[in-house]
């Protein structure tokens, strides 16, 4: 049916359909309610929303306050009085008199002791009843829902992927009946369960791709890799000056099992700032380059890959093994040459940036490719770097411990490894949370850890200073510190806006103690590992995510030296959020918490996290849903039809 033939949508209406995005019935069909407005006689309530049936007793005062007007007046609901306000709905003043009976929508404020009404209807015109509403400017409420209602007797069958009995399961309507639910409910458990029936969709959809997905990783095939066993052991006894924790052993002995398996590893490693991901990223590549593979290593920033490169030439020049760095300041000269050795199988670990992704770096035999902080790259870089080798094995890192509901879900592709355990030789990081008013405080506390050889990095959450907003910015914190501090301290800047080599030579001098004070923004929220420093004062710190500021202070306490880090806030609420940084250690608890004040922003990066907006649903408070859907999933992917429509799906919609 056309969508131009059906009653209701002239020329007019037809236009606005089509601006919308509405070009035939069954896009008008799937056009649903953005609420329900349910009016039902309830008498006065104290909480929630009320439809009161009221009688005013006074003439209503008009009022302005700023951009807003407001009517007060006083009723009578149930023989007792109250007062009510209602803002900017100016044309109640002509109707509302003493002696009008009218119902109030709305709901008391028990601080003022008034009913605040989002609605005053005369009562002679309020309908009992639940009404949808569409938001489509120019046409009514009323009228999208008769024409919704004139199409629905076109709906077709044939348009439903996902067999009814899925939904009748969980009593779910499908089809038909579900549409007419939504458009027209006649109950609030109505509205609950085509709602419920809605998420589940959703969910059963994105379960659905991300089971696709699992399966292709499975169906992938590669030559097993044959490890030198005892030289791999000779390295971990002769090469390493401490003993692995048995999180990392575990994590070694796993990640070989793939290494020698003839389907390729798909690995999220977790693990807390501090609790030695590098050596076990190092030790697989290492095992791989006694198998004749070459290796990749990809950090976000020239920093990490820097410190990274050092590592590894200090771990394993003496295991006949070539490192070579590739960013984006390696010089044309020196580049071309590692291209080249590369190329030819002469460079057994190439460590690098972004750059890595260039199409002129080609590997002989690319066997293992390792991404560190993960979540700061996107898919399609991911995609793009393992396509540079035949179904390498990948390691992913991360040390944003990600929350356990969410890795179950998003990672459920990838075989997930934690380490939990800190090696013995971090200490904790005292952590203090503070306002303002004690930050002379704790910079008198910085100086005499200045003074005891130590250094400190001061963070903010911007570069600049911005009139919208009164976070310091990371000058004026710098300006700041200067002012204060004077001559004896010597203070170093950082932050994105900087060249290359302007960071690189601050990092530098922070690294090698020419400098006892790094300012800086959240770039070396990743990797920076300075053992001589030993405090973290963190500005503006309600801006971050807890997980954020728990990879800031990891940054301190790592070598021999207790680790201090001060958050500074600007009110009591902020406090308490943070407060639970005070009391633990362990990222994985913060970020459960993280993700429930913030959402999976933070664990994800914003592409990854994308994928997690739904309409309806939400993964981490529909569960039980998401459980259905997921065990769902599993079964119909085996069905042809929707197989091959979310296979098509996982391309378009640019899913991993
Ligand atoms: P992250 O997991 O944050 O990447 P790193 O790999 O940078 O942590 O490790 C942090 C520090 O801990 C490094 O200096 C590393 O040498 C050290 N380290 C790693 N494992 C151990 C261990 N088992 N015992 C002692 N120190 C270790
Ligand atoms: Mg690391």
């Amino acid at each position: 049916m056309e969508l131009k033939k059906i009653s209701g949508v002239g020329p007019k209406v037809y236009n606005i359909l089509l601006e919308k995005g509405i070009t035939d019935v069954k896009s008008l069909l799937y056009t649903f309610p953005s609420k329900y407005s349910i009016y039902k006689l309830t008498g006065f309530l104290y909480e929630g929303t009320m439809n009161a049936r009221a009688t005013v007793i006074d003439e209503p005062q008009m009022r302005k306050l700023s951009k807003n007007t407001i009517i007060t007046f006083n009723t009578i609901i149930d023989d007792l009085s109250y007062k009510v306000s209602v803002f900017n709905m100016v044309y109640l003043s002509k109707t509302l008199h003493i002696g009008s009976e009218i119902v109030i929508i709305g709901e008391y404020n028990k601080d003022y002791k008034e009913i605040n009404a989002s609605k005053i209807v005369n009562l002679k015109d309020f309908k009992e009843g639940i009404f949808p509403e569409y938001n489509i400017e120019g046409i009514a409420n009323a009228n999208f829902n008769k024409i919704v209602n004139n199409a629905i007797e076109y709906y077709e069958k044939k348009d439903e992927l996902i067999p009814s009995s899925y939904y009748q399961k969980y009593g779910y309507k499908t089809g038909k009946e579900l549409l007419k639910d939504i458009h027209n409910p006649k109950s609030e458990e109505d509205i609950k369960n085509s709602i419920n029936a809605l998420k589940y969709y959703e969910l059963l959809s994105f379960s659905i791709k991300l089971e696709l997905m699992r399966l292709k990783q499975t169906e992938l095939k590669k030559e097993p890799k044959k490890y030198d066993l005892e030289k791999i052991k000779s390295f971990i006894y002769l090469g390493i000056h401490f003993e692995l924790t048995d999180d990392q052993k575990k994590a070694v002995n796993d990640i070989c099992k793939y290494l020698s398996s003839n389907i390729p590893m798909n690995m999220l490693l977790e693990g807390d700032v501090g609790s030695g991901k590098t050596i076990i990223a190092l030790i697989s590549a290492y095992a791989v380059k006694t198998a004749s593979y070459q290796s990749l290593i990809m950090v976000p920033t020239e920093a990490l890959a820097a410190q990274h490169y050092k590592t590894f030439t200090s771990y394993l020049s003496d295991f006949d093994t070539k490192v070579a760095l590739l960013t984006s300041s390696t010089k044309i000269k020196e580049r071309r040459e590692i291209l080249e050795s590369l190329k030819k199988g002469d460079i057994d670990i190439i460590i690098g940036t972004h750059s890595l992704i260039s199409d002129e770096v080609v590997f002989k035999n690319l066997g293992f490719v390792v991404c560190d902080e993960q979540h700061k790259f996107g898919v399609e870089q991911r995609k793009k770097i393992r396509e540079k080798g035949n179904n390498p094995d990948c390691l992913y890192m991360t040390a944003t411990p990600i929350p356990r509901t969410l890795a179950l879900t998003f990672f459920n592709d990838m075989v997930l490894e934690q380490i939990r355990t800190i090696p013995s030789s971090r200490k904790s990081v005292k952590t203090f949370a503070h306002t303002y008013k004690d930050y002379l405080k704790v910079l008198d506390f910085v100086k005499s850890e200045i003074s005891d050889g130590r250094q400190a990095y001061f963070v903010a959450s911007c570069i600049e200073d911005d009139q919208e907003s009164s976070y310091v910015s990371v000058i004026k914190m710098r300006d700041d510190l200067l002012k204060y501090y004077g001559n004896d301290i010597r203070i170093g800047l950082l932050h994105g806006k900087l060249t290359q080599e302007e960071k690189n030579k601050v990092l530098n001098d922070f690294m090698e103690g020419g400098i006892d004070i790094l300012a800086s923004t959240t770039v070396i929220e990743v990797g920076i590992d300075n053992p001589n420093a030993s405090v973290m004062v963190i500005i503006d710190a309600n801006k971050f995510g807890l997980s954020t500021l728990h990879q800031l202070r990891g940054r301190v306490g790592r070598g021999s030296f207790e680790g201090y880090s001060f958050l500074m806030v600007d009110n009591k609420e902020s406090l308490e959020r943070i407060k639970i940084l005070e009391e633990t250690q362990d990222g994985f608890l913060i970020s459960e918490q993280d993700l429930r004040d913030r959402g999976p922003g933070d664990f994800l990066g914003t592409e990854q996290s994308g994928m997690l907006k739904f309409d309806y649903a939400n993964i981490f408070r529909d569960v039980n849903i998401l459980n259905n859907a997921k065990k769902d999933a599993k079964e119909l992917i085996n069905i042809e039809n929707i197989k091959e429509f979310y296979d098509k799906k996982l391309i378009s919609d640019n899913f991993d």
